[in-house]
């Protein structure tokens, strides 16, 4: 397992239920380390290049449409396999399958308006993070925590 980051993004539906707080809660419980956050607006231009392996999906221009529609909140995060993590944090794609104790399972019911998205690869994670953050909005940062969240001998090779 190597150190990785990741983007999330709190969709519109987080952001307006108020949610924001709660969804950010559950990746800074399980130790993800914070290094950008952002609210912002999705532009068209943007939601097209984030979205571009699904453009030909029926659901595309509904997808587009709602993440237009209301602020969101960009948020990287970084840990040893955090990629996985926060998939497994966020659950299945779909709120009206999701595991109870899911960010989907647990604050959402509809298929489309499932309150976060997240990168699914490697190669995603870097692509996303380069269209929502500038590389200086990325910040470097001792967590103190970290001596408690990982065994610094065998996970962080101290
Ligand atoms: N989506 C949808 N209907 C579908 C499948 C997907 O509205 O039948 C939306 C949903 O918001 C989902 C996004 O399109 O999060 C991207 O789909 P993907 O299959 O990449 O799911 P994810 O990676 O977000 O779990
Ligand atoms: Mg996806």
């Amino acid at each position: 397992m190597t150190m990785e980051r990741t983007l999330i993004l709190a969709k519109p539906d987080a952001v307006q239920r108020g949610l924001l707080g709660r969804i950010l809660s559950r990746f800074e419980e399980k130790g993800l380390k914070l290094v950008g956050l952002k609210l912002m607006h999705m532009t068209d231009e943007l939601a097209a290049v984030h979205y571009e392996a699904h453009k030909e999906r029926p659901f595309y221009p509904g997808l587009v449409r709602f993440m237009t529609s209301s602020p969101i909140v960009a948020i990287a995060l970084e840990g040893i396999g955090a990629i996985d993590i926060a998939r497994n944090l966020m659950g299945a794609t779909f709120g009206s399958n999701a595991n109870p104790g899911t960010i989907r399972g647990d604050f959402g019911v509809s298929n489309s308006f499932n309150l976060v998205h997240g990168s699914d690869s490697p190669e995603a994670a870097e692509r996303e993070l380069g269209l929502f953050f500038g590389t200086n909005e990325l910040l470097e940062w001792d967590m103190d925590g970290c001596k408690w969240i990982y065994d610094p001998v065998e996970e962080l090779g101290q």
